[in-house]
């Protein structure tokens, strides 16, 4: 079957489809976490003595002994047994967005024969994987190549069901031989507990007694594109590079927004009561589900948690999405950018920070000390961003990512923070000296109380901005929607370790000299606001102007390709920030540049290789044959005196030329070897390459327009996004 029959078929097919049987709904709490071996069914099969212990390692992070670890594996044994895991797994988190698992069976046979089935605390505690094919960055050479899985008890093992079984997961860290950092949960973990140590300084300083440990929390907002698996398996791009390389515009887009919270199409519906049941078997909160801008994208939203849980379960979430959407005849693309000229899509990364004793420091509160507390840790961010705008560009680029900023949809490449007007006018005032005054007269002068109430509703939104507050946390939103949030979340835990560190030094020489804490706090952020202030922007993110200002008038960064940002993570402030913070060594640090830019060349390559190949074997052809056809018919005709004067001929036959001997180009570039240095290969990658493929591709789509519609070979756009 080829061109239009395929398509027509798949057509026929999505059609045809009998609807998939919604299940009767059960109620939340028949399912709610029954996948989980969380403290509740801890406290439910383990002795009192054993439980205490845990549940101090799981909400503190103290280790646990080797005789409770005994303990608990064996009652997370019987318990995954009664489910039905014959197998268990360490899941990690490697340098890559994926996540990966090696399975053994509990079985072990005794002398006779039998089998019986056994899980140690050793068991549970580490695993050997053969760690010699994930990146490492020349961490690891591969006759070294042994890695550890090392149990993370903060974050509950589940039972994962699939096709064949059940497998009991244990989300784990994953470490090399020499004690290296080889995954994003290690890092995630080190950047919260340095958050944790310079908070408590602050807070200390402030007068608090009492400090629960802090964590940061994230809630992330996912969005995503569905499109029917008849159509995405007549598209290698889309399964193979997760977007569509080549697809002219379709007559009707996203310009009616007609979509966004539109009525959502009941085959959707009945994919995410499915999905959504299973995430909450897997005690994740799904909150809030809805479509998106673009016609076939949607969005969903769990409440927050602790940001490593959440970590670990957005990574489970995607993964549960694609195998979802697979059951469901869909094919599922978190792809940032799948159809050129249609909206992208992101992650948005909900994050603050806080503990059970202060609550939500990036929540203004509601007596004027909590008001001094919030704007310390707010200040701190301001700095964070400023300082590491260039480290938070860099944690977010991918090849993938980089189609999406800067485009006329989604926030720019430059980082910027916005406040909203009132709480910028706050800090403004403090930098101008006017709270200065007031704050002589002690806490209850400053009246920030009531401007900080309306600051809770979030009212106005400036959806230009990458890193916006919104009421009670800051909203990253240049993070792309395939990436883990891990990276995200460690440079913003460390880059406010860092500030909050700043802070105490300067408030406790400021105390020192005898201020009152009011004043010394704001002498402190008018000093920061001097420093930092210029980072604060709450105009047009997309405009012209701004691009113009941010990076001439206050110095920002605006580094638009991933061949720009990845290296800022060799920036010597960036690595002296890790190491200060001891959240990553700088060999470590580095293994991480080495990853992230082999994968960005390397998504390239394969983009390359696939335009190449698309191009020859099936769109040229196409046109080859409109064109045979068109020649025959005149000639056939010819009597009739039929002229193909006013036909797009001529065109056709420039575009077809003209695609052809780019895609030689392409060819001969791909062939180019032997770079100087990772940042020559990438800047080739992102200014030789990435124009080349899109000189084939619009040709391609020129083309597209010209050739007769039963020849075309791969579903259009307004078939892929508009047929349910
Ligand atoms: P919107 O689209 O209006 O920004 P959503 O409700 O779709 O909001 O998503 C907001 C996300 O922010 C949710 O995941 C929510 O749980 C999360 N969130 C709310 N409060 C906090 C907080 N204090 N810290 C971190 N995340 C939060
Ligand atoms: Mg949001």
């Amino acid at each position: 079957m080829s061109g239009h029959a395929s398509r027509l078929n798949a057509i026929t097919q999505i059609t045809n489809r009998a609807p998939k049987e919604c299940k009767t709904p059960q109620p939340l709490t028949d399912i709610w976490a029954t996948d989980v071996f969380g403290l509740a069914k801890m406290e439910e099969a383990l002795s009192k003595n054993a439980f205490k212990a845990i549940k101090n390692t799981v909400t503190t992070g103290a280790p646990l002994d080797p005789a409770t670890a005994d303990v608990v594996a064996s009652a997370m044994k019987v318990w995954a047994i009664s489910k039905g895991a014959k197998f268990f797994s360490h899941i990690f988190y490697p340098m890559t967005n994926i996540t990966a698992e090696k399975h053994d069976g509990f079985i072990i046979t005794n002398p006779e024969g039998a089998a019986i089935t056994e899980f140690t605390g050793s068991l549970l505690i580490k695993g050997e994987p053969d760690g010699s094919s994930f990146p490492n960055g020349s961490l690891r050479m591969t006759n070294a190549a042994r890695g550890y899985t090392a149990w993370d008890p903060t974050s509950p093992a589940y039972i994962m069901h699939t096709a064949n079984g059940a497998t009991l997961m244990i989300p784990s860290v994953f470490i090399s031989w020499t004690g290296e950092a080889l995954d994003k949960k290690i890092p995630l973990l080190r950047s919260n507990a340095a958050m944790d140590t310079a908070a408590r300084k602050v807070l200390s300083l402030m007068g608090e007694e009492k400090i629960a440990p802090l964590n940061a929390s994230c809630g992330a907002e996912q969005e995503y594109f569905l499109v029917d698996e008849h159509f995405a398996n007549l598209r290698p791009d889309l399964l193979l590079a997760g977007r569509s390389l080549f697809g002219a515009p379709p007559a009707k887009g996203q310009q009616f927004d007609d979509h966004y919270f539109g009525a959502i199409p009941a085959r959707v519906q009945v994919f995410m009561q499915a999905f959504e049941d299973k995430l909450y078997r897997l005690g994740i909160p799904a909150k809030t589900h809805h479509n998106e801008v673009a016609p076939g994208q949607f969005e969903i939203a769990p409440y927050f948690e602790s940001s490593n849980v959440a970590a670990d379960h957005q990574q489970l979430m995607m993964t549960l999405m694609k195998s979802t959407a697979k059951e469901h005849g869909f094919l599922c693309l978190l792809h940032e950018k799948p159809f050129a000229g249609v909206n992208g899509s992101g992650k948005h990364v909900n994050w603050s920070v806080g503990n059970a004793t202060q609550g939500n420091l990036l929540d203004p509160g509601s007596t004027p000390h909590d008001n001094l507390n919030f704007l310390l840790f707010c200040g701190a961010v301001i700095r964070g961003v400023h300082k590491h705008g260039g480290l938070l560009r860099a944690v977010i680029a991918s090849a993938s990512n980089d189609h999406r900023l800067g485009a006329n949809e989604a926030p720019p490449a430059i980082l910027s923070v916005y406040l909203g007007d009132q709480l910028e006018s706050v800090f403004n005032d403090i930098k101008a000296g006017k709270l200065l005054e007031k704050a002589k007269g002690g806490l209850m002068d400053l009246g920030l109380s009531q401007i900080l109430k309306f600051e809770r509703d979030p009212g106005d939104r400036n959806r230009t901005s990458p890193f916006a507050f919104t009421g009670n946390r800051f909203e990253f939103r240049a993070v792309g929607s395939s990436q883990s949030v891990s990276g995200p979340l460690v440079a913003m835990n460390t880059m406010l370790a860092d500030s909050l560190n700043w802070i105490a030094e300067k408030l406790e020489a400021a105390l020192a000299n005898g201020s009152d804490k009011t004043a010394a706090v704001i002498v402190v952020l008018k000093e920061l606001m001097e420093l930092h202030g210029n980072v604060i922007f709450g105009g047009d993110g997309y405009s012209e102007a701004w691009h113009k200002e941010a990076v001439e008038v206050r110095g920002l960064k605006n580094l638009p390709t991933s061949a720009d940002a990845l290296p800022e993570f060799k920036d010597p402030a960036v690595v002296e920030l890790f190491v200060k913070t001891g959240v990553l060594s700088k060999d470590e640090l580095l293994s991480r540049f080495e990853v992230y830019a082999e994968q960005y060349i390397l998504s390239l390559e394969v983009e390359a290789k696939l335009v190449i190949d698309m191009a020859t074997t099936q769109i040229y052809p196409a046109v080859t044959q409109h064109l045979t056809h068109l020649a025959d018919v005149s000639q056939t005709l010819a009597g009739l005196s039929l002229t193909l004067e006013n036909t797009d001929l001529p065109e056709a036959v420039t575009h077809a030329n003209a695609m052809m001997s780019a895609v030689k180009e392409l060819k001969a570039a791909l062939e180019t070897h032997d770079f100087e240095s990772t940042e020559t290969h990438m800047n080739f990658s992102a200014k030789t390459l990435c124009p080349l493929l899109l000189k084939v591709r619009d040709h391609a789509d020129t083309l597209e327009a010209l050739v007769a519609d039963d020849l075309w070979p791969l579903p259009k756009y307004q078939e892929m996004l508009f047929i349910k």
